[in-house]
């Protein structure tokens, strides 16, 4: 009776995080599809490119979940925020 053990291992992932998975911790290293691709242009008034970068909720993803270098989740951000600003892009969903 005294043992406090968490039964609850299972944390809920509605949060639109697909990536997390306790189970999975090891996952192939993803290189930055920024980096990789030298003809990419990171477009701000380009709504369909900055789609794969937010989820259906329209939050901007994490680094874990896009696979972007520091440098290049910095600019994804930021170009994902100016097409918020001019209306190209929602801030939310429901
Ligand atoms: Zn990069």
């Amino acid at each position: 009776m005294a043992d406090k053990k968490q039964n609850n291992k299972r944390r809920n992932n509605n949060n639109g995080d697909e990536d997390f998975n306790p189970r999975f911790r090891k996952m192939r290293k993803k290189v930055c599809t920024l980096c990789s691709d030298k003809n990419f242009v990171l477009d701000y008034k380009n709504p369909e490119q900055l789609k794969k970068f937010i989820n259906d909720k329209g939050k901007i993803l994490p680094r874990r979940a896009t696979g972007a270098c520091a440098k290049h989740q910095r600019d994804i951000t930021l170009a994902i925020k100016r097409a918020r600003h001019i209306a190209i892009l929602p801030y939310t969903q429901n």
